[in-house]
């Protein structure tokens, strides 16, 4: 079962949000799922411990968010078919999907 996370933590899970960017102390890189592998079983997303909540199900693919991964990786564990890589090279999450993230954190309040 996961763990429950602080409200600290999911509270810095939030000012990430309202930030867009990643947190400065985290060393590791993110990690990024390749799509063209991916399976959509969810199982990286059910394993995100909340308190960094970077994965997203947008229905055809799911994604990890970079500013919002630690690079933990507990996801890595969970993958059935090992699809999801380190991403030294990331990009920055675009507007349309921090509008969406903004959402799902505003119903989840
Ligand atoms: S590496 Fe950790 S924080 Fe990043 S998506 Fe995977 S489980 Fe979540
Ligand atoms: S666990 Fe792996 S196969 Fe399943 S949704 Fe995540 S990246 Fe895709």
């Amino acid at each position: 079962m996961k763990k429950l996370a602080s409200p600290a933590a999911l509270s810095e899970r939030a000012d990430r949000i309202a930030r867009r960017s990643r947190a400065g102390n985290w060393k590791k890189p993110p990690r990024r799922i390749e799509t063209s592998e991916c399976i959509t079983c969810d199982s990286c997303l059910r394993g995100c411990p909340a308190e960094f909540g970077a994965v997203f199900d947008l229905g055809l693919d799911v994604v990890i968010v970079p500013e919002l991964c630690s690079g933990c990786p507990a996801c890595v564990l969970e993958c059935p078919v090992d699809c999801i890589y380190v991403d030294e090279d990331w990009s920055p999450t675009d507007d349309a999907m921090w509008n969406h993230i903004e959402l799902t954190a505003e119903s989840a309040a």
